[in-house]
């Protein structure tokens, strides 16, 4: 047997940004019960772990109803075509996030309007909104790296236009609006309906691709979960032509145990991200993400800004950081998008998010050993400079 090499310090091991093996050991047995649950009823198609899922994450989200799908992209995608969006509808969607937020638009052969940020959240913008809203039939509004967008400036716009609010919450799972009055507004409850992703790596996250959708309204859970699976409720009694997007019984099943975890490591990833403020504040250029206190962050990214990031996103991986980047293209400059033929300098805010941002590892199992070397790594960069 060959010799287990002696594990590398923790002073220079490497810092991956998200470490889905620490989350995995830290409840091992409990999941790989789950899972051998599953594998030996067989039910691995709308099983019970399924509909469990659905009731406790309606319940952590504080909506009437949680529906399990494929994916987050699928979500959205499910959310649209229950809404009847098609070919020749116009929806609107911020420029400064991951493409799937833009991607299920086209896939209903209708066109995505693009709509710049704010500069300070990096979260669609209330009067880019207002400007451009005119003959769009839904707008889907991001909430960016774990932060809620404004929902009830976004909401005052869709409200006056007279058209739905979706949410796009696949990195922000338990992440709260205060509104003005104080009430607290759980994200996923304020839009028509809400997408949700749990990829491997997002806040709550699932051993494959899996997602849900939130909603209050009935008559639009009901369309969505005919869509969700061939069109039907009943076996082989298909109302409508649907897809097949159903969320499976053994990522439900990790998800039941994890879902319990879920608010504690929230809080974890706060905890961290003040500690990364407190500790980053005045370093070099660096922007810091601010405390917005009306909209608490679950920080399922921690990004900073500097104008000189490529350099440290080389640097800091250079020293077995894995700090990446959210994301270096706006969508409206993706490739995919070009034959929309949109330029340079038509969304600033995102295009400048996209030039400057750089993300840190953050994630519950993070230690503040491996906090305060990213921070010195970073330090190190600036002090050279
Ligand atoms: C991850 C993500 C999605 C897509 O979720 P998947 O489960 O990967 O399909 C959509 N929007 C945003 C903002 C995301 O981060």
């Amino acid at each position: 047997m060959t010799p287990v090499p002696p594990a590398a310090s923790p002073t220079d091991a490497p810092i991956p940004l998200v470490d889905l093996k620490a989350a995995y050991h830290r409840q091992k047995d409990e999941i790989d019960a789950a899972i051998r649950a599953v594998v030996e009823n067989t039910r691995f198609i709308q099983g019970l772990e399924v509909v469990e899922h659905e009731r406790a994450f309606a319940a952590f989200t504080g909506t009437r109803y949680c529906l399990g799908t494929g994916s987050g992209t699928a979500s959205i995608h499910l959310i649209l075509a229950a809404l009847g969006i098609g070919p020749g509808d116009e929806v609107a969607v911020p420029a400064h996030t991951f493409i799937a937020s833009a991607e299920p638009i086209s896939w209903r052969g209708a066109r995505p309007r693009f709509v710049d940020v704010d500069p300070v959240t990096g979260c669609i913008d209330p009067d880019a909104l207002k400007a451009s809203i005119d003959g769009v039939r839904a707008v889907i509004g991001v909430h960016i790296h774990g932060r809620p967008f404004d929902l009830d400036a976004i909401g005052a716009v869709t409200a006056a236009a007279g058209v739905p609010l979706i949410e796009d919450a696949a990195q922000a799972h338990g992440a709260d609006y205060v509104r003005a009055d104080g009430t607290v507004v759980r994200v996923g409850t304020y839009g028509l309906a809400a997408a949700f992703s749990y990829y491997p790596g997002k806040n709550l996250g699932a051993f494959g691709d899996a997602g849900s959708i939130t909603t209050n309204d009935e008559a639009l859970y009901e369309k969505m979960r005919r869509l969700r699976d061939h069109g039907s409720v009943r076996k082989y009694d298909h109302e409508v032509v649907g897809f097949a997007d159903r969320l499976d019984t053994l990522q439900a099943a990790v998800l039941n145990v994890k879902l319990p975890r879920l608010a504690e490591g929230n809080e974890r990833r706060r905890a961290l991200a003040a500690l990364f403020t407190e500790k980053l504040t005045g370093v070099g250029d660096l922007w810091i993400p601010p405390e917005t206190p009306n909209r608490r962050s679950v920080y399922h990214h921690y990004v900073i800004r500097t104008k000189h990031r490529d350099a440290l996103h080389a640097y800091l991986n250079e020293r077995g950081i894995g700090a990446t980047i959210h994301y270096p293209r706006p969508v409206h400059l993706q490739p995919a998008y070009a034959f929309l033929g949109h330029r340079r300098g038509e969304f600033p805010n995102a295009e400048a998010w996209a030039d400057e941002v750089l993300s840190l590892p953050i994630y519950p199992e993070l230690t503040e050993a491996q906090l305060d070397r990213i921070v010195a790594e970073v330090k190190a960069f600036f002090a050279g400079r």
